[in-house]
């Protein structure tokens, strides 16, 4: 990709009313447009981010036997009158809109409803469970604040997978895999070290603790205690000396920090399948509940979060596997024959490179670079020879390769 043919721009400020770090980076990097407070657009570069998450998540979940699906964002009211969930005073951040005839719909919030309503069709006997089905997609949601740039959308990208089980023991192995595949999710993402997995509170259906997990961040909405030995947290909001005890935990060894939510994963029992009407028959031909479980991950939000964590005084930083783009080519000058030939190589091997072809100033150029945060900087001017001086963006030392020192460097 080349800079004039990216229709994006740097720009100086952020908007005024625009509050978060990681939005005020990213809006002023081109990377996303806010539309209004808790809504943005995703650009060029900020899709291009947004892909490579999804793209890390759905691995995982792909690899525990999800399988992937779209639902729909217009959602009858029948299905969540059955649990009980379509009245403001049970879950007060509904969007709700109405057809020209009246009848009353809402907006997609979260799926668990629709999901087992399309069961129906397909699960009656023993043989067609254990499944899961996930989806990455917008959600909406009326929350009260929305002041923490991509952390808390109005509408906002989420992954959401459902497992349906024929029995507790089944159920709990699917839920322990998919806690995995997410340890392995934030690992990937470069958060594993920061990210807890963290007790909550259940919801609204069980007994049983959720789990949350929270990466840990001076900007975070919620209070988590950690246990680092044990490489677990719980939230303040379940902390009692009681819940203390029933998990093992010290409650001397806890240290409070906050942290931002970036995945939760629940038991949901057999609530919704039983109240929706949804059985199986066992090999007895006996009529059996189906037990579930859903497993949240906020993609945008933690677009937010990597976006926030790793920044600079100078701008973004993206690790090699989440940034738009691998390289940041700078042309100095005139020299377009050599920034072509090392915008060739670096792309016939994969490479991915946003080459900065503008007539403008070299400091124009290196303050860009900074800003957009790709991880490897290197220029091509008329004064180094024919080689080029390579830098990363989380360096301040210069070196200068042949091309094909370049490119083996970037190939590791
Ligand atoms: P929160 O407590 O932060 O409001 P939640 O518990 O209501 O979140 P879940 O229903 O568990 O959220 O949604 C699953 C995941 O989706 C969350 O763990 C979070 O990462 C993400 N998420 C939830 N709400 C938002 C939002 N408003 N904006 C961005 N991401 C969100
Ligand atoms: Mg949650």
């Amino acid at each position: 990709m080349k800079r004039t043919e990216l229709f994006t721009k740097t720009r100086k400020n952020a908007p005024a009313d625009e509050v978060a770090l990681n939005a005020q980076l990213l809006i002023r990097a081109g990377f996303i447009h806010k539309e209004m407070a808790g809504v943005y657009a995703y650009l060029p570069l900020g899709l291009r981010v947004i892909e490579n998450i999804k793209q890390i998540v759905r691995e995982e979940m792909d690899a525990i036997g999800g399988q992937e699906l779209a639902m729909t964002t217009l959602q009858p009211k029948d299905i969540w009158e059955k649990t009980d969930r379509w009245d403001d005073a049970k879950v007060d951040n509904w969007f709700k809109t109405k057809l020209a005839n009246g009848t009353e719909l809402g907006v997609g919030l979260t799926h668990e409803e629709p999901v087992v309503d399309v069961l129906r069709d397909y699960v009656s006997s023993y043989k067609d469970l254990p499944l899961s089905v996930y989806q990455i997609g917008s959600k909406f949601r009326n929350e009260l604040r929305a002041k923490s740039g991509l952390l808390r959308g109005r509408e906002f990208l989420m992954k959401d997978m459902y497992s349906f089980s024929r029995t507790q023991d089944e159920h709990e192995k699917l839920y322990e895999q998919a806690v995995e595949a997410y340890h392995k999710i934030y690992q990937r993402l470069g958060l594993g070290d920061i990210t807890y997995r963290t007790y909550a509170d259940g919801g609204i259906f069980t007994e049983r603790f959720s789990d949350e997990f929270q990466t840990l961040s001076e900007v975070g909405e919620d209070t988590i205690f950690v246990d680092e030995a044990k490489k677990i947290a719980i939230n303040k909001e379940i902390m009692t000396d009681e819940n203390i005890e029933k998990l093992g935990l010290d409650k001397n060894t806890l240290v409070e920090k906050r942290g931002v939510e970036v995945g939760n994963t629940f038991h949901l029992e057999s609530k919704y399948t039983d109240a929706l009407d949804v059985y199986f028959a066992d090999e007895g031909d006996n009529r059996q509940s189906i037990i579930g479980g859903c497993y949240g991950i906020g993609i945008s939000r933690l677009m937010g979060v990597i976006a926030e964590h790793f920044a600079d005084d100078k701008g973004l930083v993206w690790p090699d596997n989440i940034a738009p783009s691998r390289v940041y080519l700078v042309q100095i000058g005139d020299n377009v024959d050599q920034a072509q030939t090392i915008y060739d190589a670096l792309n016939e091997k994969g490479i991915t490179v946003l080459w900065d072809d503008r007539n403008e100033r070299p400091g124009v150029k290196f303050a860009d670079a900074e800003l957009i945060g790709l991880p490897h900087r290197i220029v091509v001017s008329d004064k180094l020879d024919g080689q080029v001086e390579y830098q990363s963006r989380t360096s301040s030392e210069h070196e200068l390769l042949t091309i094909e020192a370049l490119l083996a460097k970037l190939s590791t």
